[in-house]
Protein backbone atom coordinates (compact mmCIF):
# COMPACT_ATOMS: atom_id res chain seq x y z
CA UNK A 1 0.00 0.00 0.00
CA UNK A 2 1.29 2.83 -0.79
CA UNK A 3 1.83 6.31 1.40
CA UNK A 4 -0.11 9.10 -0.42
CA UNK A 5 0.81 12.80 0.27
CA UNK A 6 -3.05 13.16 1.61
CA UNK A 7 -1.67 13.79 4.69
CA UNK A 8 0.38 16.50 3.88
CA UNK A 9 -1.06 18.12 1.43
CA UNK A 10 -2.05 21.20 3.89
CA UNK A 11 1.46 21.92 3.72
CA UNK A 12 1.08 21.48 -0.16
CA UNK A 13 -1.52 24.00 -0.27
CA UNK A 14 0.38 26.31 2.51
CA UNK A 15 3.19 26.40 0.43
CA UNK A 16 1.75 27.19 -3.03
CA UNK A 17 2.19 30.93 -2.88
CA UNK A 18 5.55 30.87 -2.04
CA UNK A 19 6.43 28.18 -4.53
CA UNK A 20 4.44 30.39 -7.16
CA UNK A 21 6.65 32.89 -6.02
CA UNK A 22 9.70 31.45 -5.79
CA UNK A 23 9.31 30.15 -9.63
CA UNK A 24 8.48 33.86 -10.58
CA UNK A 25 12.02 35.16 -9.23
CA UNK A 26 13.89 32.04 -10.99
CA UNK A 27 11.59 34.03 -14.11
CA UNK A 28 12.51 37.38 -13.90
CA UNK A 29 16.21 36.44 -12.99
CA UNK A 30 16.68 33.56 -15.68
CA UNK A 31 20.23 32.90 -16.54
CA UNK A 32 21.95 30.98 -19.61
CA UNK A 33 23.72 27.50 -19.47
CA UNK A 34 26.28 27.55 -17.08
CA UNK A 35 25.80 30.97 -15.76
CA UNK A 36 23.42 30.34 -13.44
CA UNK A 37 25.04 31.94 -10.65
CA UNK A 38 22.51 33.80 -8.72
CA UNK A 39 20.10 30.40 -9.41
CA UNK A 40 22.25 28.35 -7.57
CA UNK A 41 23.41 31.33 -4.95
CA UNK A 42 19.18 30.81 -4.21
CA UNK A 43 18.92 27.21 -4.20
CA UNK A 44 22.33 26.55 -1.60
CA UNK A 45 20.38 29.50 0.24
CA UNK A 46 17.71 28.15 0.60
CA UNK A 47 18.89 24.65 1.56
CA UNK A 48 20.89 25.43 3.96
CA UNK A 49 18.05 27.19 5.73
CA UNK A 50 16.37 24.04 5.66
CA UNK A 51 19.49 22.50 7.39
CA UNK A 52 20.26 19.92 4.05
CA UNK A 53 23.70 19.20 3.78
CA UNK A 54 24.67 21.48 1.00
CA UNK A 55 27.42 21.23 -1.97
CA UNK A 56 27.91 23.88 -4.55
CA UNK A 57 29.98 24.36 -7.45
CA UNK A 58 29.19 20.62 -8.62
CA UNK A 59 30.14 20.70 -12.67
CA UNK A 60 30.33 24.28 -12.42
CA UNK A 61 27.13 26.10 -11.45
CA UNK A 62 24.97 23.07 -10.19
CA UNK A 63 24.05 22.31 -6.27
CA UNK A 64 23.67 19.19 -4.35
CA UNK A 65 21.18 19.01 -0.98
CA UNK A 66 21.28 15.76 0.76
CA UNK A 67 18.82 15.27 3.88
CA UNK A 68 19.20 12.26 5.88
CA UNK A 69 15.53 11.39 7.16
CA UNK A 70 15.95 10.12 10.78
CA UNK A 71 14.91 6.47 10.05
CA UNK A 72 16.62 4.03 7.47
CA UNK A 73 15.19 3.71 4.37
CA UNK A 74 16.92 4.02 0.85
CA UNK A 75 18.57 6.60 -0.94
CA UNK A 76 16.82 8.69 -3.81
CA UNK A 77 17.62 11.16 -6.16
CA UNK A 78 15.47 13.80 -7.39
CA UNK A 79 17.10 15.70 -10.13
CA UNK A 80 16.18 19.23 -11.56
CA UNK A 81 17.16 21.36 -14.36
CA UNK A 82 18.27 25.08 -13.49
CA UNK A 83 19.28 26.78 -16.96
CA UNK A 84 17.36 29.53 -19.37
CA UNK A 85 17.12 30.05 -22.87
CA UNK A 86 19.16 32.95 -24.95
CA UNK A 87 15.53 34.33 -26.17
CA UNK A 88 13.99 37.44 -25.80
CA UNK A 89 10.07 37.18 -24.25
CA UNK A 90 7.20 38.54 -25.72
CA UNK A 91 5.45 38.08 -22.49
CA UNK A 92 4.38 40.56 -20.26
CA UNK A 93 3.78 40.23 -16.77
CA UNK A 94 5.78 41.85 -13.79
CA UNK A 95 7.72 38.71 -13.46
CA UNK A 96 8.89 38.55 -17.39
CA UNK A 97 12.13 38.44 -18.11
CA UNK A 98 14.17 41.21 -16.50
CA UNK A 99 16.94 40.13 -18.66
CA UNK A 100 16.73 40.78 -22.51
CA UNK A 101 17.68 38.48 -25.16
CA UNK A 102 17.54 35.57 -21.85
CA UNK A 103 14.40 33.44 -20.75
CA UNK A 104 13.06 30.63 -19.07
CA UNK A 105 11.07 29.19 -22.21
CA UNK A 106 11.15 25.86 -20.69
CA UNK A 107 9.98 25.31 -17.37
CA UNK A 108 13.30 24.57 -15.77
CA UNK A 109 11.99 27.86 -13.01
CA UNK A 110 9.45 25.54 -12.33
CA UNK A 111 11.34 23.04 -11.70
CA UNK A 112 13.87 24.50 -9.78
CA UNK A 113 10.85 26.19 -7.72
CA UNK A 114 9.05 22.75 -7.12
CA UNK A 115 12.47 20.86 -6.17
CA UNK A 116 13.70 23.19 -3.48
CA UNK A 117 10.34 22.86 -1.89
CA UNK A 118 10.41 19.52 -2.07
CA UNK A 119 13.38 19.19 -0.21
CA UNK A 120 11.74 22.42 2.09
CA UNK A 121 9.03 19.58 2.66
CA UNK A 122 10.75 16.80 3.44
CA UNK A 123 13.64 18.42 6.00
CA UNK A 124 10.13 19.70 7.74
CA UNK A 125 9.45 16.23 8.50
CA UNK A 126 13.17 15.25 8.76
CA UNK A 127 11.90 12.65 11.93
CA UNK A 128 9.14 10.72 9.67
CA UNK A 129 11.84 10.76 6.44
CA UNK A 130 13.27 6.96 6.03
CA UNK A 131 16.33 7.08 4.34
CA UNK A 132 18.29 9.48 2.41
CA UNK A 133 17.12 12.02 -0.75
CA UNK A 134 19.63 13.55 -2.64
CA UNK A 135 18.11 17.20 -4.33
CA UNK A 136 20.20 17.70 -8.05
CA UNK A 137 20.24 20.98 -9.19
CA UNK A 138 21.73 20.47 -12.56
CA UNK A 139 22.80 23.09 -14.68
CA UNK A 140 23.04 23.31 -18.44
CA UNK A 141 20.43 20.84 -20.00
CA UNK A 142 19.89 23.20 -22.82
CA UNK A 143 23.06 22.37 -24.24
CA UNK A 144 22.74 19.08 -23.39
CA UNK A 145 26.42 19.63 -21.34
CA UNK A 146 25.30 19.58 -17.33
CA UNK A 147 24.57 16.31 -16.29
CA UNK A 148 27.93 14.14 -17.54
CA UNK A 149 29.75 16.69 -15.59
CA UNK A 150 27.51 16.04 -12.53
CA UNK A 151 27.80 12.52 -12.89
CA UNK A 152 31.84 12.38 -13.20
CA UNK A 153 31.63 14.94 -9.59
CA UNK A 154 30.00 11.90 -8.53
CA UNK A 155 26.47 13.14 -7.39
CA UNK A 156 25.10 9.51 -7.58
CA UNK A 157 28.15 7.87 -5.82
CA UNK A 158 28.24 9.84 -2.74
CA UNK A 159 26.31 8.88 -1.13
CA UNK A 160 25.24 5.82 -3.38
CA UNK A 161 21.96 6.18 -4.64
CA UNK A 162 19.45 3.42 -5.58
CA UNK A 163 17.60 5.36 -8.18
CA UNK A 164 16.68 8.59 -9.74
CA UNK A 165 13.60 10.27 -10.72
CA UNK A 166 12.66 14.29 -11.93
CA UNK A 167 9.93 15.74 -13.66
CA UNK A 168 9.56 17.89 -17.07
CA UNK A 169 6.74 20.06 -16.87
CA UNK A 170 4.73 20.58 -20.60
CA UNK A 171 2.57 22.85 -21.83
CA UNK A 172 0.96 19.96 -24.26
CA UNK A 173 -0.85 18.52 -21.64
CA UNK A 174 -3.98 20.23 -19.08
CA UNK A 175 -2.03 21.77 -15.87
CA UNK A 176 -2.79 19.01 -13.10
CA UNK A 177 -2.22 16.21 -15.88
CA UNK A 178 0.74 13.62 -15.66
CA UNK A 179 2.01 11.61 -18.42
CA UNK A 180 4.14 8.13 -17.77
CA UNK A 181 5.97 6.06 -19.81
CA UNK A 182 8.07 3.22 -20.38
CA UNK A 183 11.07 3.04 -22.39
CA UNK A 184 11.91 5.07 -25.08
CA UNK A 185 10.23 8.53 -23.98
CA UNK A 186 12.61 11.61 -25.30
CA UNK A 187 14.86 11.28 -28.57
CA UNK A 188 18.24 11.27 -29.44
CA UNK A 189 19.70 14.33 -30.48
CA UNK A 190 22.80 15.01 -32.68
CA UNK A 191 24.13 18.07 -33.78
CA UNK A 192 26.10 17.48 -37.32
CA UNK A 193 28.13 19.42 -39.94
CA UNK A 194 29.28 18.43 -43.21
CA UNK A 195 31.99 19.95 -44.79
CA UNK A 196 32.13 19.98 -48.49
CA UNK A 197 34.97 21.33 -49.99
CA UNK A 198 35.00 21.90 -54.10
CA UNK A 199 36.93 24.27 -56.29
CA UNK A 200 36.09 27.70 -56.49
CA UNK A 201 36.02 29.34 -60.15
CA UNK A 202 33.24 31.12 -62.75
CA UNK A 203 29.56 30.73 -62.50
CA UNK A 204 29.86 31.03 -66.50
CA UNK A 205 32.48 27.89 -66.67
CA UNK A 206 31.44 24.76 -63.76
CA UNK A 207 33.81 22.67 -65.96
CA UNK A 208 36.44 24.38 -64.87
CA UNK A 209 35.19 24.24 -60.85
CA UNK A 210 34.53 21.63 -58.68
CA UNK A 211 30.73 22.97 -57.40
CA UNK A 212 30.31 22.07 -53.70
CA UNK A 213 26.68 24.45 -53.60
CA UNK A 214 25.86 21.21 -56.16
CA UNK A 215 27.31 18.46 -54.45
CA UNK A 216 25.82 19.59 -51.36
CA UNK A 217 21.83 19.73 -52.13
CA UNK A 218 22.43 16.06 -53.71
CA UNK A 219 24.10 14.97 -50.38
CA UNK A 220 20.82 16.90 -48.25
CA UNK A 221 18.55 15.13 -50.56
CA UNK A 222 20.06 11.85 -50.30
CA UNK A 223 20.45 11.67 -46.74
CA UNK A 224 16.47 11.76 -46.62
CA UNK A 225 16.67 8.62 -48.87
CA UNK A 226 19.31 7.19 -46.11
CA UNK A 227 16.94 7.51 -43.53
CA UNK A 228 13.83 5.90 -45.84
CA UNK A 229 16.16 3.47 -47.13
CA UNK A 230 17.94 2.04 -44.85
CA UNK A 231 16.40 2.41 -40.96
CA UNK A 232 13.98 -0.72 -41.10
CA UNK A 233 10.25 0.87 -41.32
CA UNK A 234 9.11 -0.18 -37.71
CA UNK A 235 11.98 2.38 -36.95
CA UNK A 236 11.70 6.00 -36.93
CA UNK A 237 14.28 8.88 -37.16
CA UNK A 238 14.46 12.50 -38.13
CA UNK A 239 17.50 13.90 -40.14
CA UNK A 240 16.69 18.06 -40.76
CA UNK A 241 19.23 20.46 -42.14
CA UNK A 242 18.50 23.36 -40.82
CA UNK A 243 21.33 25.64 -41.86
CA UNK A 244 23.58 26.10 -45.60
CA UNK A 245 26.17 28.43 -45.53
CA UNK A 246 27.62 28.87 -49.14
CA UNK A 247 29.18 31.23 -51.33
CA UNK A 248 28.71 35.54 -51.82
CA UNK A 249 27.52 36.03 -55.25
CA UNK A 250 25.28 34.86 -57.57
CA UNK A 251 27.94 34.28 -60.62
CA UNK A 252 30.93 32.52 -58.33
CA UNK A 253 31.03 29.31 -57.69
CA UNK A 254 32.39 28.78 -53.83
CA UNK A 255 35.11 26.34 -52.78
CA UNK A 256 33.02 25.00 -50.28
CA UNK A 257 29.65 24.91 -48.84
CA UNK A 258 28.63 23.96 -44.99
CA UNK A 259 25.41 22.20 -43.98
CA UNK A 260 24.40 21.73 -40.25
CA UNK A 261 21.48 19.51 -38.98
CA UNK A 262 20.46 17.52 -36.37
CA UNK A 263 19.38 13.95 -35.79
CA UNK A 264 16.73 11.88 -33.31
CA UNK A 265 15.83 8.88 -33.20
CA UNK A 266 14.23 6.47 -30.23
CA UNK A 267 16.63 3.22 -29.92
CA UNK A 268 20.57 2.82 -29.64
CA UNK A 269 20.82 1.00 -32.61
CA UNK A 270 18.96 3.04 -34.81
CA UNK A 271 21.26 6.17 -33.66
CA UNK A 272 24.32 4.17 -34.04
CA UNK A 273 23.71 2.94 -37.44
CA UNK A 274 23.11 6.33 -38.83
CA UNK A 275 26.05 7.99 -37.22
CA UNK A 276 28.18 5.36 -38.35
CA UNK A 277 26.56 5.55 -42.12
CA UNK A 278 26.34 9.30 -42.55
CA UNK A 279 30.09 10.27 -42.85
CA UNK A 280 30.85 7.39 -45.85
CA UNK A 281 27.43 8.02 -47.41
CA UNK A 282 28.52 12.13 -47.63
CA UNK A 283 32.06 11.33 -48.83
CA UNK A 284 31.04 8.64 -51.75
CA UNK A 285 27.67 10.89 -52.42
CA UNK A 286 30.76 14.42 -52.89
CA UNK A 287 33.35 12.18 -54.92
CA UNK A 288 30.35 11.11 -57.73
CA UNK A 289 30.00 15.36 -57.68
CA UNK A 290 33.97 15.52 -57.64
CA UNK A 291 33.87 17.32 -54.41
CA UNK A 292 34.66 15.92 -50.81
CA UNK A 293 32.59 15.75 -47.76
CA UNK A 294 33.50 15.65 -44.04
CA UNK A 295 31.20 15.01 -41.45
CA UNK A 296 31.54 15.84 -38.03
CA UNK A 297 28.84 15.20 -35.06
CA UNK A 298 28.51 17.33 -32.37
CA UNK A 299 29.19 17.73 -28.74
CA UNK A 300 26.08 18.83 -27.97
CA UNK A 301 24.39 15.08 -28.31
CA UNK A 302 22.93 12.96 -26.24
CA UNK A 303 21.28 9.57 -26.10
CA UNK A 304 17.63 8.72 -25.93
CA UNK A 305 15.61 9.29 -22.70
CA UNK A 306 14.73 5.67 -21.87
CA UNK A 307 12.57 5.25 -18.56
CA UNK A 308 12.87 1.84 -16.87
CA UNK A 309 9.79 -0.20 -16.27
CA UNK A 310 9.56 -1.46 -12.25
CA UNK A 311 10.32 1.90 -11.45
CA UNK A 312 7.96 3.33 -14.52
CA UNK A 313 5.14 1.76 -12.84
CA UNK A 314 5.93 2.75 -9.44
CA UNK A 315 5.32 6.43 -10.53
CA UNK A 316 2.35 5.89 -12.66
CA UNK A 317 1.17 4.08 -9.19
CA UNK A 318 1.75 7.18 -7.21
CA UNK A 319 0.88 9.85 -9.65
CA UNK A 320 -2.59 8.34 -9.57
CA UNK A 321 -2.62 7.91 -5.66
CA UNK A 322 -2.48 11.73 -5.75
CA UNK A 323 -3.99 13.00 -9.01
CA UNK A 324 -6.49 10.75 -9.82
CA UNK A 325 -6.53 7.72 -12.29
CA UNK A 326 -7.96 10.34 -15.13
CA UNK A 327 -5.15 12.49 -14.71
CA UNK A 328 -2.50 9.87 -15.74
CA UNK A 329 -2.09 8.65 -18.72
CA UNK A 330 1.08 6.73 -21.18
CA UNK A 331 1.20 9.81 -23.68
CA UNK A 332 3.69 9.80 -26.68
CA UNK A 333 7.19 9.73 -26.92
CA UNK A 334 8.75 13.52 -28.03
CA UNK A 335 11.06 14.29 -30.13
CA UNK A 336 12.92 16.46 -28.08
CA UNK A 337 15.67 15.58 -25.95
CA UNK A 338 16.70 15.90 -22.54
CA UNK A 339 20.41 15.37 -20.70
CA UNK A 340 17.68 13.35 -17.91
CA UNK A 341 19.06 10.41 -20.01
CA UNK A 342 22.73 10.08 -18.87
CA UNK A 343 20.95 9.73 -14.96
CA UNK A 344 19.14 7.08 -16.26
CA UNK A 345 21.61 5.13 -17.75
CA UNK A 346 23.79 5.60 -14.61
CA UNK A 347 20.23 4.03 -12.24
CA UNK A 348 17.29 3.07 -12.62
CA UNK A 349 14.62 5.50 -12.48
CA UNK A 350 11.89 7.45 -14.46
CA UNK A 351 11.76 10.64 -16.09
CA UNK A 352 7.44 11.88 -16.31
CA UNK A 353 5.59 14.95 -17.82
CA UNK A 354 3.52 16.95 -15.66
CA UNK A 355 1.04 19.62 -17.81
CA UNK A 356 1.25 23.10 -17.63
CA UNK A 357 -0.46 24.65 -20.14
CA UNK A 358 -2.94 27.26 -20.25
CA UNK A 359 -6.81 27.14 -19.13
CA UNK A 360 -7.54 28.23 -22.79
CA UNK A 361 -5.76 25.78 -24.32
CA UNK A 362 -3.32 28.29 -26.40
CA UNK A 363 -0.09 27.11 -25.41
CA UNK A 364 2.85 28.21 -27.02
CA UNK A 365 5.59 25.68 -27.36
CA UNK A 366 8.30 24.76 -25.42
CA UNK A 367 11.23 27.20 -26.29
CA UNK A 368 9.05 30.25 -28.28
CA UNK A 369 9.02 33.53 -26.98
CA UNK A 370 5.56 33.54 -26.50
CA UNK A 371 6.13 30.48 -23.92
CA UNK A 372 3.93 30.76 -20.97
CA UNK A 373 3.05 28.46 -18.19
CA UNK A 374 0.20 27.66 -15.81
CA UNK A 375 0.56 27.54 -12.43
CA UNK A 376 -1.52 25.48 -11.41
CA UNK A 377 0.58 22.76 -12.84
CA UNK A 378 3.11 23.24 -9.70
CA UNK A 379 1.48 22.33 -7.13
CA UNK A 380 0.09 19.31 -8.98
CA UNK A 381 4.18 18.69 -9.77
CA UNK A 382 5.17 19.06 -6.14
CA UNK A 383 2.47 16.51 -4.72
CA UNK A 384 3.59 13.59 -7.28
CA UNK A 385 7.33 14.36 -6.56
CA UNK A 386 6.85 13.82 -2.84
CA UNK A 387 4.96 11.18 -3.15
CA UNK A 388 7.27 9.46 -5.57
CA UNK A 389 9.95 10.46 -2.94
CA UNK A 390 8.16 9.39 0.23
CA UNK A 391 7.77 6.09 -1.45
CA UNK A 392 10.26 5.49 -3.13
CA UNK A 393 12.68 6.28 -0.16
CA UNK A 394 10.91 3.37 2.49
CA UNK A 395 10.49 0.97 -0.02
ZN1 LIG B 1 14.40 23.09 -23.25
ZN1 LIG C 1 13.62 21.54 -20.71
Amino acid sequence: MKKTTGAWSQEIDARRDSLTALRRDFHRHPELSFQERRTSEIIAQRLHAAKLDVRTGVAGTGVVGILHGDRPGRTIAWRADIDALPLTETLEAPFASGTPGVMHACGHDGHTAIAITLAEILAARRAEMEGTAVLVFQPAEEVLGGARPMLEAGVLDHPHVDEVYGLHLTTQIAAGAVMVRPGPNMASADSITVEISGRGGHGAYPHLSVDPVTAAAHILVGMQHLIAKEVAASETAVLTIGQIVAGTKNNIIPASAIMRGTLRTFADGVRAQILTRLPAFAADMARAYRAEARVAIGDMSCPTVINHDRETAFVRECAVAELGETAVTDGKPVMASDDMTHFLRARPGCYFRVGIAPADGHSAPHHAPEFEMNEDGLPAGLRVALGVMLNALGR
